[in-house]
Parts: C-alpha cells; structure tokens; sequence
C-alpha cells in the first residue's frame, strides 16, 4: 500500500455530497503524522470534527482540532508535549484553472470533485503550535541545557577571541605610527 493510500480515508468527496451539509471525524495519532511527508511532529493524539457547508457553490470546510502532539522544545529539543485546541475555514469551489485572485479559496478539479483534507490538518496543527514553545520552567531535560549552555559559552569565547586577532594588527599598526 502507497502512502497516499493510506492517507485515503481524508479524501473528501465534495461531489458526491447528497445534502448541502456534512460531518465527518478523524482520530490522529503517530502513524498519520508519520505518512506527512516531511512531518515535523512525531506523536501525537489529535481529534478532528470536520463540518461542511455548501452555498452557492462554495464549499466551506470547518474544522475543529483538539488534542496534543509532540514537538522539540525549543531550549533542551526533548520532545514536549504541546496542546492543540484549534478550529479555522477552508473554502473550497470547482473549477478549471488556479486563479489567484488574492483570495483563499482553495479550487479544485470539477471533474474529479474531490479533496485529500491531511495536508490541511497538518497544516492546522502547525499553524496552531506557538512559534516559541518549551517545557514549564524547570521541566526541561538537565542534560541538555548544560551541553547547550556549553556550546554557547564557546561560540561566545571563539567570537571574542576572533575580535581580539582582528584588532591586534591594527593596534600593532598605529604603535608603528
Ligand atoms: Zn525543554
């Protein structure tokens, strides 16, 4: 089985709807985050209710995602883990062509009637997911943060050694003066 197979049961068949409105539901957990291509949340356990409206021909998806994932904290990297409590609209119509008319709206084959919802999801997840995250103070890996602090502590000293070099020649310079 490829892994677009596997990401099958998000292919949403707006086509096909019999009514002008529809839910659906999705559990996540490890093995979807997994076939995400280039994924950078490893675990997680995520509910996603997913509502449907049609108007007018616009389709707007709604979807509402709750649960938590794993991600590396920003000050030891050990995984953390991270609270999702997100909701946001897709709209989506038919058509030919991609225009870009500045709006949102995601257009897809007419034809074919069909969309793959994962990569929205994750992409919902991601989006949720502060952009400074780590664990409650006093809660990251001990270990960790020394190594890190270590390493910062050479960056620093080569930084200011290296100023040190740069400035003796001229120094030696002006002593010639
Ligand atoms: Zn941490």
């Amino acid at each position: 089985m490829c892994v677009l197979d596997k990401l099958d049961k998000y292919i949403i068949d707006l086509k096909g709807l019999s009514e002008h409105s529809a839910a659906f539901a999705f559990d996540l957990d490890n093995s979807f985050f997994n076939l995400i291509e280039g994924s950078e949340i490893r675990n997680g356990e995520v509910h996603v209710d997913l509502s449907i409206l049609e108007e007018f021909g616009t389709f707007k998806l709604i979807f509402t995602i709750v649960g938590f994932v794993y991600v590396p904290c920003d000050l030891c990297l050990d995984d953390m883990q991270q609270s999702i409590n997100y909701s946001d609209v897709l709209k989506v119509k038919f058509g030919d062509k991609i225009v870009d008319d500045g709006s949102d709206t995601v257009i897809i084959n007419e034809y074919q009637g069909v969309i793959n919802v994962s990569w929205y999801i994750y992409e919902f997840i991601m989006l949720s997911i502060p952009l400074k995250h780590s664990h409650p103070i006093g809660l990251c890996n001990p270990f960790m943060v020394e190594e890190l602090n270590k390493h910062l502590c050479i960056k620093k000293e080569k930084k200011s050694s290296v100023a040190n070099e740069d400035s003796d020649p001229r120094w030696n310079k002006l002593k010639e003066l």
